[in-house]
């Protein structure tokens, strides 16, 4: 459902963050993306939102070709995709409940259906006990929670994550992972930027390695490294 073919990204400043890479993700799958500082894995995730254009080749998801979508159109892309950036951006004078409704309402959900769904994507991840406090007086393991409740709003078929699990402690890292999984287990197909080591060397999942802009590796059960 999701197929790159030839994509390469040249940055303005004549940079190569990507050249010429091919793969298909099926509706489902769960797939890392490891490899240096650099390599172009958050690069690789902006295309796939349409944050950055590709300079060459094709990505088709669904049936959309992500690179002739019109700007006036990107919204329906950005719908079928849930986003976890590195940086949560929150408002910090909204409650929990209230950036979760303020998504909600930015995608067009009826008023009388927000209360509902914002309750039942902050049970998802765990955190409706949690739904009055302003996010600066969570936990950054908790407030990563709210990002993925907030990818959650539209039911999106693909979620991207970008380190999810940066700057955080062992504990919140796995439960943090443990709700990625969860997503996945239920056919949401999800594709993770990652330098958690441990994580992708001990629940095996597809891997693709990135190093300098290329596409040096794509297994089925890969570890962290080749030989891991
Ligand atoms: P990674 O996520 O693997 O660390 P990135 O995708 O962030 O790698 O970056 C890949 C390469 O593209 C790097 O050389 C980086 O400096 C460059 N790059 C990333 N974003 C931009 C940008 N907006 N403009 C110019 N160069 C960029
Ligand atoms: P990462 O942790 O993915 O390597 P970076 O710290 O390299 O992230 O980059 C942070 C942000 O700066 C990214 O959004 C990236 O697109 C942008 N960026 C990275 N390198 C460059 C660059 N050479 N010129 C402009 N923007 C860049």
């Amino acid at each position: 459902m999701i197929r790159l073919k030839n994509v390469s990204k040249e940055f303005e400043n004549g940079i190569t963050a990507l050249a010429k890479i091919s793969f298909d993700v099926a509706q489902g799958e769960f797939v890392y993306v490891v490899g240096p500082s650099g390599a172009g894995k958050s690069t690789l995730l902006k295309l796939l939102w349409r944050e950055e254009q590709l300079s060459a080749g094709s990505i088709v998801m669904g049936n959309a070709h992500l690179e002739k979508i019109p700007a006036h159109a990107l919204y329906k892309l950005r719908r079928q995709l849930g986003i976890v950036l590195q940086t949560d951006l929150f408002i910090p004078y909204y409650s929990v409940f209230e950036n979760i409704r303020y998504c909600l309402e930015a995608v067009g959900v009826k008023k009388a259906a927000i209360k509902e769904r914002a309750q039942a994507v902050l049970e998802q991840v765990g955190m409706e006990a949690y739904q009055d406090r302003f996010l600066n007086e969570l936990s950054l393991g908790q407030q990563k929670k709210i990002a993925i409740a907030r990818a959650l709003v539209n039911q999106p078929p693909v979620v991207l994550a970008d380190e999810p699990t940066a700057n955080l402690d062992a504990k919140s890292s796995l439960e943090i992972m443990k709700l990625f999984f969860r997503i996945n287990q239920s056919g949401t197909t999800v594709i993770m930027v990652t330098h958690d080591s441990t994580m992708v060397n001990t629940v095996r999942k597809r891997v693709l390695e990135l190093r300098a802009g290329k596409l040096v590796r794509d297994e089925v059960r890969g570890g962290f490294t080749r030989f891991a």
